[in-house]
């Protein structure tokens, strides 16, 4: 009986998670996916909860007081530190798994058939490989770390002749489960190798890392659910695996990276020289005053928001422009780069929670055709993705991935504090340009600013 509740509890959850993926994939459902999510992974632990062979609540009681304890701060941070908080939960679950894989092995060593032994491996590697891989990406992303990568001659090899041993570690004992001695290394050659695995990736493909790594805590799951037998975890592993995957295969597309070179291409390692060069190069710069007359006489006007607006919380005063211009017939939309900000999505979720209606949110690929026709690009606090040195300097780190061409725009307006390079470090061109003006300040005074110039001020 409590056998056929767990199973329906199961089946239940199952559904739950998929239709989770599916509503998250939009912004006018993507409230009701965080809800089944959720919902779908009470019901999977309550589930759990009702099996039998559970030895000792009071562990389970203790280890969920604990999970909550660090749980609960971690889901209040900043949503500009939630690519790293993300990295950190994939290093938690990894490790998770490689400790239910540990003690699976030593319960049932020497009796462990091949084909679960080559599992257990699988889920021990790749556990063991996320865990310090996603504690490297946390660090990296927090600045804890160096985000220049750090390559060294033959690195390659070493790594994959690491990989090697590891999965040559896993050959033996699949063959001779009884070398119990060995599997100590099964955990340890993988850990090593997760941080060897990300010390040559630059800061700049750390959001396809951080899918990456999902990815792989995904497929560690799975492998866990084989092992103990639970078609949920196989499932809900499958289903991280997979949409982490995918989500990397976007993310690699919109920054023009192959995976190959996400992984091994040291991406980010020439700093242009560039930066140097112009910083000398004069600029125009723009009061509150100016901006607003120009914007009030644009019939076409598209908003480029990055991680500036983000860092400012200034979605709400952008909402107040976006009124105070619509109000005034002006056609205004915003250009959404698929890795402005932080993490994927970064952008649609502050809009969203301003009000913006979501058909004024365009992706890249949509408003690039719309710029030579648009009288004011106004760009407030994004830089890395709108920066022209993509399309055309060979040398740059960041050429080859695609941009918002604001450039190609009648005029040109960047609302950031100073000259200051963004996420990829490297200068950028667009400042330059004779029909750029740069408005210096904060994202959400500046912005607050030209509203009340526009006389929107009370609209709040
Ligand atoms: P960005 O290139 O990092 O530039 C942000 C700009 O915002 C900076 O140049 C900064 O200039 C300005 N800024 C910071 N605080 C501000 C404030 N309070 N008010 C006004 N401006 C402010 O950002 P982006 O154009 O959004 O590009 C995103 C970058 O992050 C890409 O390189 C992407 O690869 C990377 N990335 C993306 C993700 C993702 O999944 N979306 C995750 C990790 C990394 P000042 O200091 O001069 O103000």
């Amino acid at each position: 009986m409590i056998e056929n509740l767990i199973e329906v509890t199961y089946i239940i959850a199952t559904a739950l998670f998929i239709l989770s993926l599916k509503w998250l994939s939009s912004p006018t459902t993507a409230r009701r996916g965080v809800w089944a999510g959720e919902l779908g992974m009470a019901l999977a632990i309550c589930g759990t909860l009702l099996y039998r062979g559970i030895v000792d609540f009071k562990l389970v009681a203790i280890g969920l007081v604990l999970g909550a304890i660090i749980g609960v701060p971690l889901g209040k941070v900043a949503m500009t530190a939630v690519p790293q908080r993300t990295a950190l939960s994939h290093a938690f679950g990894a490790l998770c798994v490689t400790l239910v894989g540990t003690s699976e092995f030593y319960l049932r060593a020497p009796d462990i058939p091949p084909l679960m032994m080559a599992v257990l491996s699988m889920e021990v590697i790749l556990g063991s490989l996320t865990f310090t891989g996603s504690l490297m990406a946390a660090g990296k992303l927090q600045e804890l770390l160096p985000q220049r990568p750090i390559t060294y001659r033959g690195q390659n090899l070493v790594n994959l002749a690491t990989l090697a041993l590891a999965i040559g570690v896993a050959v033996i004992l699949v063959m001779h489960p009884d070398q119990v001695k060995l599997f100590p290394a099964l955990i340890f050659i993988p850990l090593v190798f997760g941080v060897m695995l990300i010390v040559p990736i630059g800061g700049a493909d750390m959001p396809t890392v951080i899918s990456l790594l999902n990815s792989y805590a995904g497929l560690s799951a799975a492998a866990m659910g084989f092992v103990l037998n639970s078609k949920l975890l196989i499932i809900a592993g499958a289903l991280d695996g997979s949409s982490g995957f995918i989500l990397s295969v976007i993310m690699s597309k919109a920054m023009n990276r192959s995976f190959t070179n996400v992984l091994f291409g040291g991406f980010g390692q020439i700093q242009s020289a560039v930066a140097g060069e112009q910083e000398a190069s004069p600029v125009k710069s723009a009061t509150a005053e100016e901006a607003a007359s120009i914007l009030s006489a644009a019939s076409r006007v598209a908003i480029v928001p990055g991680y500036g607006m983000a860092v400012a919380q200034a979605q709400h005063k952008v909402r107040e422009l976006y009124d105070a211009l619509s109000k005034r017939g002006v056609d205004v939309r915003f250009g959404i780069h698929p890795v402005a900000g932080r993490m994927p999505g970064h952008m649609n979720v502050l809009l969203a929670e301003a009000d913006i209606p979501y058909d004024k949110l365009l992706e890249m690929d949509v408003i690039n055709g719309d710029f030579p026709q648009t009288d004011v690009a106004l760009i407030i606090g994004a830089n890395d993705v709108t920066n022209p040195a993509a399309r055309t300097d060979s040398g740059s780190p960041i050429y080859g991935m695609p941009i918002l061409n604001v450039d190609q725009a009648r005029t040109v307006m960047v609302i950031k504090r100073s000259m200051a390079a963004g996420f990829a470090g490297i200068d950028n061109p667009l400042y330059y340009l004779d029909k750029t003006l740069m408005l210096f300040g904060d994202a959400k005074s500046f912005v607050g600013s030209i509203v009340r110039e526009l006389g929107g001020a009370g609209m709040s």
